[in-house]
C-alpha cells in the first residue's frame, strides 16, 4: 500500500463525515504550516478561505462543505505537496499528512454518491498532470518513476490476490482491472508516470472492492 493512512478496503474509507473529519484534521495542520501555499490553487483557495471566516485560522472546521469541495476539485493530483511536506507517513512524526490521497479519497465518495464524472475530472487531470511531468528537474522525474513503480507492485500484488479470489480472469470487474493495470503499464513505457500511477491507483481501487466483495 502506497501509504498507511487511507486503505479503500477500511470499513469507513468512504464515509463522507469520516472523510470530512480528515479533512478538518489535515486542513488544520496546513493552515498552521502554510509552507504551500504557492504550490497550486487548492493551497491558495484554501487558505483564502480560512483566512475569510473570522477565526477560520484557530479553527478550520468553520469550512462550508462547498469551501471543501473547491479544495477538492482544484487539485489535479502533482504530488508535490506530498514530496515538500515534512508530515508525510514516511516521515515517522506525530502528524501524518498525504494530501494528494486525501483529495483522491474525497473523489471517490463524490463519484460514489454520484456527484461527480470522477473518471472525466479525472482524466482532465491527468492532462494537466502531463503539463506538470515536462517539468524538466531530474530529481522530480526520479520522483515521479519512483512513486509509479511503488504502486505498480502494490496494484500487482492486489490484483493478483483479487484474482486469486474470484478464480476467473474473464470476470467482468476482474478485466476492468487489468485494463486499468495494462494502461497503467503502457504509462511507465511512455515515461508518463503521473498517468502511471493514476491507472495503478485505480487498479488497486478496484481489485481492493473486488475483495471486499468477496469476503466471506
Ligand atoms: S501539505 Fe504539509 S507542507 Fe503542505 S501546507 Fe500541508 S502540512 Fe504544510
Ligand atoms: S497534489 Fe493537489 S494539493 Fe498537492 S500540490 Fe498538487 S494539485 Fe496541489
Amino acid at each position: 500500500m502506497t501509504t498507511s493512512l487511507y486503505d479503500p478496503l477500511a470499513g469507513d474509507y468512504f464515509e463522507p463525515a469520516s472523510a470530512r473529519a480528515e479533512r478538518d484534521r489535515t486542513f488544520q495542520i496546513c493552515s498552521d504550516c502554510r509552507v504551500c501555499v504557492k504550490l497550486c490553487p487548492s493551497f491558495k483557495s484554501l487558505f483564502q478561505m480560512i483566512d475569510a471566516h473570522p477565526d477560520g485560522a484557530h479553527d478550520v472546521k468553520v469550512l462550508h462543505d462547498d469551501e471543501h469541495q473547491r479544495v477538492v476539485d482544484e487539485c489535479y493530483q502533482c504530488k508535490l505537496c506530498y514530496v515538500i511536506c515534512p508530515y508525510t507517513p514516511e516521515q515517522e512524526q506525530e502528524w501524518k499528512i498525504d494530501f494528494p490521497r486525501l483529495m483522491l479519497r474525497s473523489l471517490a465518495i463524490q463519484e460514489r454518491e454520484g456527484k461527480v464524472g470522477r473518471s472525466a475530472k479525472l482524466l482532465a487531470r491527468t492532462d494537466l498532470q502531463g503539463k506538470v511531468a515536462t517539468f524538466k528537474n531530474p530529481w522530480w522525474r526520479d520522483h515521479q518513476l519512483k512513486v509509479a513503480l511503488k504502486m505498480f507492485a502494490d496494484s500487482l500484488a492486489e490484483l493478483n490476490r483479487a484474482k486469486a479470489k474470484v478464480g476467473n480472469n474473464n470476470d467482468k470487474r476482474i478485466v476492468h482491472a487489468q485494463k486499468e493495470f495494462d494502461n497503467g503499464k503502457n504509462g511507465l513505457c511512455l515515461g508518463h508516470y503521473w498517468r502511471a500511477d493514476h491507472e495503478f491507483w485505480e487498479t488497486y481501487v478496484i481489485a481492493h472492492e473486488i475483495l471486499k466483495s468477496n469476503r466471506r
